[in-house]
């Protein structure tokens, strides 16, 4: 009966000393959460910021460097030597992975958006003086001719690509979306399953944090004019989710008292002039959240409402646009499916 007692004290000792230290573990992971792997880099010609949580605390960031390397040397029009510039000045017509993507994308989104998204535009862009070449104003036979290079048809086949010698692609309107839409399936292929992909802005939430939080991401108010700094007014919680935002607050210029916006509206061949500052779009995939904030900077606020009652089912429907009303006064409005998201 002693014998007995005395071994079921002892079970029970051992059980409780088993259950203070379960506890105390238990205490232990609570206060000290394994915090992200976490770096910066510069991509595409802007910043990149990478989250993720990694038991095996591997730094990936070589392998995402190279990444967005190779993927600059495809899409990039800023590389001299890249597949894109080559493809525009009718060098070559083999797409490669990237720029099938891309124009398959582009091309999706244009026939969806009623136009609004044209990745020909390339020619006015940079004729309007958003590119590496100087600005100036196209006369109406320049204009006309940009504009029909920018409607003509490019046909592929089995990777060759068919277009008019003027036209011009310019997929920076996705690239960034996109790339960090590749940073993201690189990641999960290597069994992270949490994640913030940041490039430019252009942002992929995947997973939650190691405290089962969603990740929080931070959206622009527009500043005032291209050198303030933008203040970071709505902070919305984002799991398996992207979202991206395009402005004409920083990227215009201004001359004889005109503001020439970075985003050209394909109908006219000329920079928008609404007073649509800027819109953030979630989607799933960042390339079609970044394609449908495009989209809609060149649609302008009135037109976009429509289209997002139109296209109930999106994709496009959770954005937030920044606007100024008809006082000179700063306003938002978010679309049902974007105040659902807080
Ligand atoms: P984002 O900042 O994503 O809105 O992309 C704007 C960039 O896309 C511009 O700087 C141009 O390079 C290009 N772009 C301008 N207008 C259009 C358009 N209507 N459709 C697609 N890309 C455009
Ligand atoms: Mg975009």
């Amino acid at each position: 009966m002693n014998r007995y007692l005395k071994n079921r004290s002892v079970r029970h000792h051992g059980a409780g000393r088993f259950l203070v230290a379960v506890a105390v573990v238990a205490f232990l992971v609570s206060c000290h959460q394994p915090s992200p792997m976490q770096f910066l880099g510069q991509a595409q010609g802007t910043y990149y910021s990478i989250q993720y949580y990694d038991a095996q605390q591997r730094n990936f960031q070589p392998q995402i460097d190279s990444l967005l390397d190779a993927f600059d040397l495809s899409a990039s029009l800023w590389v001299d030597s890249s597949l894109l510039r080559r493809i525009n000045a009718n060098l070559t017509d083999s797409l490669d992975n990237i720029l099938y993507t891309l124009l398959g994308n582009s091309l999706a989104i244009e026939h969806y958006t009623d136009g609004a998204f044209n990745c020909r535009v390339g020619r006015l862009v940079q004729t309007w003086g958003f590119s590496f070449k100087q600005r100036s104003e196209p006369d109406s036979t320049a204009l006309a001719a940009m504009l029909q290079a920018a409607h003509a048809e490019v046909t592929l086949d089995n990777r060759h690509l068919t277009k008019k010698p003027d036209t011009e692609f310019d997929f920076n309107a996705i690239a960034q979306g996109y790339a960090s839409d590749l940073v993201a399936h690189f990641l999960a292929s290597q069994g992270i399953e949490s994640y913030l992909v940041d490039i430019g802005g252009e942002v992929i939430a995947h997973g939650r944090k190691a405290d089962g939080k969603p990740w929080k991401v931070g959206i622009e108010r527009p500043a005032e004019d291209s050198i303030s700094a933008p203040v970071v007014d709505i902070a919305i919680p984002l799991v398996d989710r992207s979202v991206v935002t395009s402005g004409n607050y920083r990227k215009y210029y201004e001359k004889d008292g005109v503001k020439y916006s970075h985003t050209i509206d394909p109908s006219t061949g000329r920079p928008v002039t609404h007073s649509l500052l800027s819109v953030s779009v979630v989607e799933k995939e960042c390339w079609l959240a970044d394609a449908m904030a495009t989209a809609y900077m060149v649609m302008g606020l009135e037109r976009a409402k429509n289209f997002i009652a139109d296209n109930p089912q999106g994709p496009g429907t959770d954005a937030v646009f920044f606007i100024y009303d008809s006082c000179g006064t700063m306003a938002t409005y978010a679309t049902p499916g974007w105040k659902k998201l807080k």
